[in-house]
């Protein structure tokens, strides 16, 4: 598929705290960069997991940037594959970004092995979701597509390629909150950045559920 005219950067920062090998995480992660290039996404990975993350893990979390955590299991016993942290207002005209994204890697790979799928397929595939609903800033699902919100093993068997990308409403609503959100990489107007730093000082990462205008979305 053609990349879309403007590329709009994005860092992932990664905190496997499951353990998955890291040629595993890597190919994980190269399916969920795809997904989002065909958006006209280009993702970076920092991968902070580990005893030595990278240097860049020290660094406040930057306006262009989310966090994917992958954990074992939901806490509240459900099967979903994963959530999202999606701050109070919702939608294209939300202003707040969003950061956090969790896969539930124990969940994934019993989906995966039902379906006779490789675990790290479904899982870049449930990272690209969560992010999804980051950057589309709702946890509501579409009727096809990536963002649907219920995935049967069947489905997941099939590999059709259509059911593992954003549609063009997704990848239409992405680019208008990214515009905001960070500049273009060719060419950065000032006060566009200005503004998303200051959103973003106000934002904890780590403690999404702490905050009353969080809540997230269970995929099951
Ligand atoms: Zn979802």
């Amino acid at each position: 598929m053609l990349l879309a005219a403007a590329a709009f950067a994005l860092t992932i920062r990664v905190y496997d705290v499951y353990g998955l090998p890291p040629a595993d995480r890597q190919v994980m992660l190269s399916v969920a960069s795809t997904a989002l290039a065909e958006a006209g996404v280009a993702a970076a990975i920092v991968d902070c997991s580990g005893p030595r993350p990278a240097a860049a893990c020290q660094l406040p979390v930057a306006p262009n940037e989310v966090v994917l955590r992958i954990h074992r299991m939901s806490p509240d016993d459900s099967h979903a594959l994963g959530v999202a942290f999606i701050h109070g207002k919702s939608g294209a005209d939300a202003a707040e970004p969003n950061t956090v994204a969790t896969i539930y890697a124990t969940h994934v790979a019993d989906m995966a092995r039902r379906s006779g799928t490789p675990v790290t397929t479904l899982m870049g595939h449930v990272a690209a979701h969560e992010i999804g609903h980051l950057l589309i800033g709702s946890n509501a699902h579409a009727s096809a597509g990536l963002m649907r919100g219920s995935w049967t093993w069947l489905q997941i068997q099939r590999a059709h390629p259509e059911d593992w990308v954003f549609t063009p409403a997704d990848v239409a609503t992405i680019r208008l909150r990214l515009e905001r959100r960070q500049p273009l990489l060719a060419g950065a107007p000032v006060e566009t950045m200005r503004m998303a730093t200051t959103v973003m000082s106000s934002i904890l990462p780590f403690a999404p559920a702490a905050s009353s205008s969080a809540g997230g979305t269970s995929d099951r």
